[in-house]
Order: structure tokens, then sequence, then C-alpha cells
């Protein structure tokens, strides 16, 4: 059955096939009923936020030469501003509505830099379902923070302690625990990825960004807009930016990917430079390989880009040609966080300024009253460190061991 598909599909052990089939039968059922819908909405509107607001960067504008003479205007989804900082939030609440008219009590998930282990013990919390996490043990290292935050919010982080010790290897770990636990578990998954339903599930979840993306510019500017820019990780923000405007035609969706230091295997993760078709996590897609087709390492100064597939249903936009992708380089993404904190009062997450540097790009070259819609899928708060260490910033380095100190 599963040999007609292009991309996506359910390449899962047949222990898997009827929890997926219940879960896409609730899916089905959830869309249609008014009561998970409005408590869906309730959450989306009075827990994480949304509304997002769709700002006019009128001095990136200036600066990139439009209102005056050739240039687009530039506007910025700020997804930013949802609870808990990111777009992630989103499928994490839908998931996890799902998950409890399942019968569920157990969300859980793997992380690799923690946004996600957040956003899903975020979700846990607020619903009341008991959360597990899986992570390596080199990430929980790297990424104290979020650990902490994850454990403050209630969830078991467990370690993963073999293999690269990193996201990969807690993806295993979470399935194994999943197969143990069908009953009590759901498997919440961080982005448009996975066997089906869970690309077309995310993505109906994070639909909202594009459908409050056309009301605002409409309402401000009467007109659709002439680009949408996001960054791919998975692609779940790009999806839930584009998914309304696929069949606009005049809108060209231009996915960014991580173009990190250079152009060879290992140096980016960029599918457009190197990705082929594979299947790998359970779901038929684009990723890196290795010419023994095994998952090729990837490199991103970003860790939510830093992934070697990409989700079934932007891969298909991109072959048939409706998606454009591209990539935005470590050094690009960091000067465009820079450059929109100072001219915007916006500080980006890591992942988006990939985004924002391809406005930088193609907003000169757009025809005067055109207009570019960039999706700011995240803040940077989470990136404190990871800048204070771009930006070469020694004295951080004084300023927590002072700060640990205080406490002794
Ligand atoms: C996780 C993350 C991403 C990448 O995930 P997608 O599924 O591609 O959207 C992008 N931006 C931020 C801020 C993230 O946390």
């Amino acid at each position: 059955m599963n040999k007609e598909i292009k991309y996506g599909g359910a390449y899962v052990p047949e222990m898997l096939w009827d929890t997926l089939r219940k879960l896409t039968e609730e899916f089905e059922r959830a869309k249609k009923d008014e009561a998970f819908q409005s408590e869906f909405q309730d959450l989306l509107r009075n827990f994480s936020g949304r509304p997002t607001p769709l700002i006019f960067a009128a001095r990136a504008t200036a600066d990139l030469g439009g209102l005056t003479g050739q240039g687009a205007k530039v506007y910025l989804k700020n997804e930013g501003a949802n609870h808990t900082g990111a777009h992630k939030i989103t499928h994490c609440l839908g998931q996890g509505l799902l998950a409890k008219r399942l019968g569920k009590s157990m969300l859980i998930a793997e992380t690799g830099a923690g946004q996600h282990g957040v956003a899903t013990a975020t979700a846990a919390a607020k619903l009341g379902l008991e959360c597990v996490v899986f992570m390596g043990s080199h990430d929980i290292k790297r990424q104290r923070p979020n650990v902490f935050l994850m454990e403050r919010l209630g969830a078991k982080v467990v370690p993963v302690e073999y293999g690269s010790k990193t996201l990969k290897d807690a993806v295993n770990e979470a399935l194994k625990f999943w197969m143990e636990h069908l009953d009590e578990a759901h498997y919440c998954i961080g982005s448009v990825l996975g066997p089906a339903p869970y690309p077309e599930m995310n993505r109906y979840f994070q639909s909202v960004i594009g459908r409050e993306i056309r009301a605002e510019l409409s309402e401000r500017e009467n007109k659709l807009p002439d680009a949408i820019v996001a960054c791919v990780g998975g692609g779940s923000n790009a999806m839930g930016s584009f998914y309304d405007f696929i069949p606009e035609k005049s809108v060209r969706l231009i996915g960014v990917e991580a173009g990190g230091v250079g152009k060879k295997m290992g140096e980016h993760a960029s599918r457009k430079i190197a990705g082929e078709l594979g299947i790998f996590q359970g779901y038929k897609s684009l990723f890196l390989q290795t010419d023994e087709g095994q998952i090729a390492p990837t490199h991103s100064i970003s860790a939510g880009l830093d992934y070697p597939g990409v989700g079934p249903e932007l891969a298909e936009l991109y072959t048939s040609g409706r998606v454009e992708l591209t990539y935005a380089t470590d050094a690009e993404a960091v000067s465009a966080v820079d450059y929109f904190a100072k001219l915007e009062g916006v500080i980006s997450a890591l992942e988006s300024a990939h985004a924002l540097a391809e406005v930088r790009k193609i907003a000169p070259k757009m025809p005067k009253n055109s207009i570019v819609v960039a999706t700011l899928s995240g803040r940077g708060d989470k990136d404190l460190f990871n800048f204070a260490r771009a930006f070469k910033d020694e004295s951080f380095r004084e300023f927590l061991k002072d700060e640990y100190n205080r406490y002794e």
C-alpha cells in the first residue's frame, strides 16, 4: 500500500499500525467536532496568546530600499510572541487534546536542543497529562537550561546513554518506550514529520499561522503578500505559514534551510543542496544521506534546523515547484539577528534568522509596494548563550561564574 506513495507514508513496525489508525480516525473526528475546535481555539487564544502580531518592519523596509524606491515592504509574523516563545506550542497543544480524546494519560517526546521538550512539557502540564522526555545524555549536558525548565514543568527527562547520545538515539528510545506503553502514551512529534498522520496533523494545527497572516495583511494592506519566507528544519512553521497560500499562485513561498558553514556533507543541513529520497523514522522524504544510504551528519548554528530530513508535504511542494528552497549560512543568520534587533527591536531565534537573512537578500530586488512576510518562528531568548559565543562575548563567562558563586 505504501508503494504508490511518493512522499510520506507510514513505514513503521506492525505493532504501531493500530495506534496510528486510531490516531488518524480521532484526528478526522476532531476536525469536525465543535467541542474540539472550541477547546483548541480557546487554548490558542487564552493560553498561547494568539493571534500573534504581524509587525510592519518600517525601519528595515526603509533601509532595504522599500517605500521610497524599489524594494518590498517587510512584515514579520511574530510567532515568538507565543507562550514558550515559538510556534511549537501550537502542535503540542493540538496533539495533547487528541491524546486526551484517545484516553491517553501521558505525552512522550524526544528532544535535541530541548525546545520541543519544553513545549511538550508545557502542554502536558496545562492539560493534566504526565510527560516523559527522552534526551541524549550528551544533549542533556549541552542544554541544561531547557532540562531544568522541563523538570520544573513536571516532566521526567530520561537520559539516553548509547550511540552518539544525541537526538537520533533519543528518537529510538522514545519509540521503544512508546511500543511498550501504547495504551497510556501518545508520542508527541515535534514537526511535520514522522509516519502518517503526523505530517498532515501538525500542519493542520500550524496552518493557523498562514490564516492569520492573510487576515492581518488584508486588514492592513488589503491584499495578498507577494512572498512568504520561513525557515525550514522539519518544516512545521514553514508549512503552517505556507498552507493557506498554496492555491494563490501569485504568492511566492520560500523555505530557508541551514546553509551552515559550507556545502560539503556535514557542514550544513540543506536538503536542497544534497537531499535524496529515502525512508527514515517512519516516512519517505528527502534526507541527507551518506553514500551507503545512512543518515548523514548535519551542522547548523541553530539546533532547530540541524536535522537531516524534511516534512513530506514540503518535499512534495518543493519537487513540484510550488515551494522554493534556499539556504542561509550560520554567519548570515547571526548577522540577521543583529540587523533586526537594532532596526526593529526584535531579537529573533537563530532558526528564524535564516528567514530574515533571505529577506535582506530579496526585499531590495522586489518591486516598489510589493510585500514580503517573514515568519519569525521564535524569539531569541533561548539562544542567549549561542549569541554570546557568536559575538565572542567573553564577559559572559565571567558573569556565569559570578552568578553561580552567589549561591555558595
Ligand atoms: C524547532 C524550531 C524550528 C524548526 O522547526 P520547524 O518544524 O521547521 O518549524 C524553527 N524555529 C524555531 C524557533 C524552533 O524552535
